[in-house]
């Protein structure tokens, strides 16, 4: 069942509004703008009802700001409000609302309207999986990557956070699929993607699939030591999965990663670090493989294995 947010301080307006909606829909109630921005950043609602004269904060601010963070701008938004006058509606719609609906409103028009948005923005959302995921293993794929990245790089700029990547090749993997044959591989491939996975699921963690048996991740803050610690329990967390491997030179699945910590600066380039963990790879290869290589901007280097 969808869930649709309703942000409104007149407890009966609200109360009418969610009586109109709760046969189809789980609807809830929050009174004040401020609860309502608390709620909504949880990801867990697919509709915002929005009033727009409360207290705290108005309601134009507060669509303004569902607008502009991450985790809400593609939640659909519909105003619901006593504000009858063409500059407030047109206030409204510019700012993003996809619907304005003046009080009083007709309870029939307004389940039509919401049927239509909520319609919407579920067929937008099953596109954007299918562009955004791949395929096989359900994480994020190049293209997203490509957007991510980039976006990510200039956040890390803006906020004076370190940044860092890692690239992440799964070891032997052309014998594996020579041994025990390419379906095979690709349920390993589905099964360490997701192990990785469950290890980046902070808001500021990114992981996608980069291609073939290639992974990059993505991981904003921290020290370096700190941020090659996590990157070793996962390689260990892979290697737990026990997934036999008798042509590798261990006895299971395993991974090679390599990642560098930075602090980027305006000017620098993202894909100058990205060569640069791209080579820490190499290096745990040559090292023997089921191994993290991690550096930092000054080139100093951390080895899992000395
Ligand atoms: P290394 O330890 O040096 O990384 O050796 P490797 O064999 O893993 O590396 P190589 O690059 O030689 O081979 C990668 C293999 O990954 C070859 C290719 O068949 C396999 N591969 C790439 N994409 C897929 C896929 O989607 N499914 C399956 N099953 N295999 C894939
Ligand atoms: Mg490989
Ligand atoms: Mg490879």
């Amino acid at each position: 069942m969808d869930k649709i947010l309703i942000i409104d301080d007149s407890v009966v307006q609200a109360k009418h509004l969610k009586s109109i909606l709760e046969d189809t829909y789980e609807v809830t109630v929050v009174n004040t703008a401020t609860e309502g921005l608390t709620y909504a950043r949880t990801g867990e609602y697919s509709l915002f009802l929005l009033d727009v004269i409360m207290p705290d904060m108005d309601g134009f601010v507060l669509l303004k700001k569902l607008q502009e963070e991450l985790s809400t701008e593609r939640i659909p938004v519909i105003m619901i409000t006593s504000l009858s006058d063409i500059h407030s509606e047109e206030h409204g719609l510019l700012l993003g609302a996809v619907d304005y609906i003046v009080k009083p409103f007709n309870p029939v028009i307004v389940r039509a309207r919401v049927n239509t948005h909520l319609k919407q923005h579920k067929y937008w959302r099953q596109i954007e999986q299918q562009v955004m995921r791949d395929d096989l293993t359900k994480v994020a794929n190049r293209r997203n990557y490509n957007c991510y990245s980039v976006i990510k790089w200039q956040e890390a700029i803006r906020l004076k956070t370190a940044f860092s990547v890692c690239m992440l090749d799964i070891d032997k993997f052309k014998v594996y699929n020579d041994t025990y044959g390419h379906p095979a591989g690709d349920q390993v491939l589905v099964s360490v993607a997701q192990a990785v996975d469950s290890y980046l699921q902070r808001s500021t963690d990114f992981f996608a699939r980069y291609g073939g048996e290639e992974f990059v991740a993505i991981v904003l803050g921290g020290e370096p030591e700190k941020v090659f610690g996590h990157f070793k329990r996962i390689r260990q967390a892979v290697e737990d999965l026990h997934i036999e491997h008798n042509g590798s030179v261990f006895e299971w699945v395993t991974v090679s990663m390599g990642g560098i910590t930075v602090f980027p600066k305006m000017g620098e380039q993202y894909e100058d670090y990205l060569k640069m963990a791209d080579s820490m790879l190499y290096d745990a290869k040559r090292f023997g493989r089921n191994q993290v290589v991690w550096v930092n901007e000054r080139g100093i280097q951390w080895k899992e294995r000395a």
